[in-house]
This record gives structure tokens, C-alpha cells and sequence, in this order.
């Protein structure tokens, strides 16, 4: 019996919580298949990451052509993308292979301060990437980055939503996960369907790899062929249910719970 297949393009995270490792970890428990391109291979634990080098250009185009010219891909996802070579050369392969169902996480900086976007490459994933998004998935720091102004009240988010679907994307969730709010209210943008999906804040340091694993859920959801609205209800409900049930690993900010 075969799964359906989805391909991550993300960053390896050592510590087993983020990026790549978040990824496969969710798409395994949503019953899909999860194929890999590693942009950067980050050397990390629960107290921070301790190191970053970005793979060759030509490496990470061999690991999308090799995945993309033998699996039968239902969805993809970017992740850390580090710069905007990169970013083009990512955003290129998608469009070569006609990759279905993407999904954008734009990681930009870990939890603990390290940049994992350079700067200078907004410019490219505004351009080059969010046009061809099924869904991109900001949180509210990094939809101030890609809108240019901030974020501070409910009304300024649904108007960032809107915008990024102007700027290309074809949905937009708008994580409320760094708000101040007592509820983690996530806003999702669609030329369908609007609306605000929130849930209870969770009093815990163990929330690394959140929004990894948000992205993947949504990225193996779309791949079983669920209607996109029920994928970022479903995803959330994951991704809250994975908060509310971790465990304490390694010394510092643990990973969420990927076991179901
Ligand atoms: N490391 C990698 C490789 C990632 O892709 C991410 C994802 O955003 C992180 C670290 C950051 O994880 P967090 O901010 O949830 O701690």
C-alpha cells in the first residue's frame, strides 16, 4: 500500500524538534510519505543553535530534480531558505516540475535570536516565492517583515492577510502564536472563505518547532486531498494538541510533542 508522497525543502535541525526532522516527523503521523531537499544543515539543541552552513546551490537543485523526476508529489513545503540564491534557485524548481500545493513557512529567525533568512532576501520570497503559494503561514513578526509595517492590533492583521493575497499568494494564515492575547488567534485569508481560528494560550517553554510542524501538517493534509480550510483547522488542532503534550527533552526549549 502506498501513502501519498510530499517533498520538505527546509533546513536539518540536530535537536530532532524544527526543520527537516519536524517535518518528516508530522507528515509520518498524518499518513503521508515525506520526501527531503536540505537547504542548511543547523547544528542546534534545546539550548540554541550552535552552528549553520548552507548547502551548494547545485546540491539542493540535485535533491528537488531526484525527488521531483520519481515520486508523485502531491504537496510541497519550503522552509528555511537562508538566502536569496536560494530562494531562486527553490522557486525556480517549483515552477520547472509544476510542483502542486505549496505551502510557505518563510522562516526568518529561530526562537532564541538566530537569523535563519538573511535580510536581503525578502525581496526574492516576496517576488519570487509568494506568487506561487498555495498557502504561506507568517507569524506576526514575520508578516511585519514581509508587509513593512507592524502588526499591533487584530484589525492591522486581517489587513496584512489580505495584502499578502494581493501580493500573489493564493491563502494566507496569519499565526497569532507572538501576540500578547490571551488566545492564540490565527487569522486565515482565502478568495473562499475568511476568518479568525483561535485557541486557548498554552503556559509552556516547550514550543520549538511549532511552526515547522504547523506548515507540515497543512502541507500532508493538502497532500491526502482535504479541503484547504480543513487543513488549517485540523493542522492547528495538531499543533495545539503537540504544545499541550510536551514532554521535557534536553536542558533548555524543548520541541512540541510529534507523537499522536
Ligand atoms: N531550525 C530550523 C532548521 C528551522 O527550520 C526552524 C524553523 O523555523 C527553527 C530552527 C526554529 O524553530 P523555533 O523557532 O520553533 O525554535
Amino acid at each position: 500500500m502506498t501513502h501519498p508522497q510530499a517533498l520538505t525543502i527546509a533546513g536539518s535541525d540536530s535537536g530532532g524538534g524544527a526543520g527537516i526532522q519536524a517535518d518528516i516527523k508530522t507528515m509520518q503521523e498524518f499518513g503521508v510519505f515525506g520526501t527531503t531537499a536540505i537547504t542548511a544543515v543547523t547544528a542546534q539543541n534545546t539550548l540554541g543553535v550552535r552552528a549553520v552552513q548552507v548547502m551548494p546551490l547545485s546540491l539542493i537543485a540535485a535533491q528537488i530534480d531526484a525527488v521531483a523526476m520519481d515520486f508523485t508529489l502531491s504537496a510541497v513545503k519550503t522552509g528555511m531558505l537562508a538566502d536569496s540564491d536560494i530562494i531562486a534557485c527553490v522557486a525556480e524548481k517549483i515552477k520547472q516540475h509544476r510542483l502542486p500545493g505549496l505551502v510557505i513557512d518563510p522562516v526568518m529567525v529561530a526562537k532564541g535570536g538566530t537569523p535563519l533568512l538573511q535580510e536581503s532576501a525578502l525581496d526574492s520570497l516576496r517576488r519570487l516565492l509568494l506568487p506561487q503559494a498555495c498557502v504561506i503561514t507568517p507569524n506576526i513578526p514575520e508578516a511585519e517583515a514581509l508587509v513593512g509595517y507592524p502588526l499591533q492590533s487584530r484589525e492591522r492583521r486581517v489587513k496584512a492577510a489580505r495584502e499578502l493575497c494581493r501580493m500573489g499568494a493564493f491563502s494566507v494564515v496569519l499565526k497569532g502564536g507572538h501576540c500578547e492575547e490571551d488566545d492564540a488567534a490565527d487569522f486565515f485569508c482565502s478568495p473562499q472563505d475568511e476568518g479568525w481560528l483561535t485557541s486557548p494560550r498554552i503556559q509552556t517553554p516547550h514550543t520549538h518547532g511549532t511552526g515547522c510542524s504547523f506548515s507540515a501538517a497543512l502541507c500532508a493534509l493538502l497532500a491526502r486531498g482535504l479541503p484547504l480550510p480543513k487543513c488549517v483547522t485540523q493542522a492547528k488542532y495538531f499543533v495545539h494538541q503537540a504544545i499541550l503534550t510536551a514532554p521535557q527533552y534536553g536542558q533548555g526549549h524543548g520541541p512540541i510533542n510529534h507523537f499522536t
